[in-house]
């Protein structure tokens, strides 16, 4: 068997110790003679899978009480629409921040929903910072932001200020990266695929005061109220995907748990953005402060070149290292499952490259 290196910003690696043991457990799940696939969502063994990656996540995050866990479907564009449908409380206007693709994404939807204003945006700068100070209209249902642009690789390492009006994060591409302050935010989502397990489940972690006011109209399994009440389970949810996040969570409580997950990731991040730094050839188009641990944007000198360094790439098992098209250039997407070695092996191959065409 060999691994290789997947840079992919999504569907991305998950831990390999993650899918052995799903694969051990694949036919016979603790001695229950089923798969997960196969189990009810109302039995026993599966309201215990739920149960535990819940409990799993909430420690993970210092979750406090006051707060919802919904695992959803959807993705993280369904949220687009569902945090205005269900956060709006009949204030008819939210305020965004745009700092790239998705946040201009989320922007675009809610419009369909209410009065939108800017609160901030890097667009002077196509998108290669992440903007502190927001104007927030006091009346304002809540101010959206996305912690993490895995498109432009802009993250924001510390939360945002906006006063009384409470603040919704997209945190699809770093969520369980590092620890993060929930008590500071009204609502963050994240779909599962960046960083946390399969796609096809999007978490919600959800402030009680924020939940129960959706508009008329919200389909009842877009509504947070009747998700949390029913446990997530107002219908079939996506119950491979809890368990393999679930897994993935556990994972990270072997690791050390996020702090020291974060660790790991300054670690990688720091070992290819010094090395772009240094390099004439290379070049990281975002501001230092706000570069993303995550998703790491480059170019080459000569985009004549980029198939080239594609193609060299693949042949030494690193692969999906394309940029997005909408921005071109490069991208590595170092999740949390992407070992230090593939940090290490694609930044080596990057010196050999640059060496060949000085
Ligand atoms: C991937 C991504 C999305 C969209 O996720 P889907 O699951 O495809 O809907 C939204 N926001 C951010 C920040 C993302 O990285």
């Amino acid at each position: 068997m060999s691994r290789i290196y997947n840079f992919s910003a999504g569907p991305a690696m998950l831990p390999a110790e993650v899918l052995a043991r799903a694969g051990d457990e694949m036919l016979d799940w603790h001695g229950s003679g089923m798969c997960v696939m196969e189990m009810s969502h109302r039995g026993s063994e599966f309201i215990s899978i739920a149960e535990e990656a819940e409990r799993d996540l909430r420690e993970l995050l210092s979750i406090p009480s006051n707060y919802k866990v919904l695992f959803l479907q959807g993705g993280a564009t369904l949220q687009f629409a569902q945090v205005p449908m269900n956060l709006l409380r009949g204030k008819g206007k939210a305020d965004y921040v745009v700092t790239g693709e998705w946040s201009k994404k989320a922007v675009k939807e809610a419009k369909n929903y209410c009065d939108v204003a800017i609160a901030a945006s890097s667009e002077d700068r196509n998108f290669t910072y992440a903007p502190k100070k927001f104007a927030v209209r006091k009346d304002a249902a809540y101010v959206h932001y996305c912690s993490n642009e895995t498109i432009g690789g802009v993250e924001y390492h510390s939360i945002p200020e906006a006063g009384e009006v409470p603040l919704v994060a997209d945190a699809s591409s770093h969520f369980l990266s590092r620890p993060m302050e929930v008590s500071k935010l009204g609502l963050i989502y994240a779909g599962a695929q960046k960083n946390a397990g399969p796609a096809g489940l999007t978490f919600v972690i959800v402030r009680d005061d924020l939940v129960g006011h959706a508009q008329k109209g919200t389909p009842t399994v877009m509504d947070y109220k009747l998700q949390a009440d029913a446990g997530s389970m107002l219908n079939t949810p996506a119950t491979y995907a809890m368990y393999i996040a679930g897994l993935v969570f556990k994972w990270l409580k072997q690791q050390g748990g996020l702090p020291s997950m974060e660790k790991k990731n300054v670690e990688k991040a720091r070992l290819l953005y010094d090395f772009l730094d240094s390099s004439s050839f290379f070049r990281s188009p975002v501001a230092r402060e706000d570069r993303s641990r995550m998703n790491v944007p480059f170019t080459l000198k000569d985009a004549k070149l980029d198939d080239e360094f594609l193609k060299g790439a693949a042949k030494e098992g690193m692969v999906q290292l394309k940029g997005h098209r909408s921005v071109g250039g490069m991208r590595a997407s170092i999740y949390n499952a992407m070992p230090i070695e593939g940090v290490q092996c694609l930044v080596q191959y990057m010196k050999d490259f640059e060496k060949k065409h000085a």
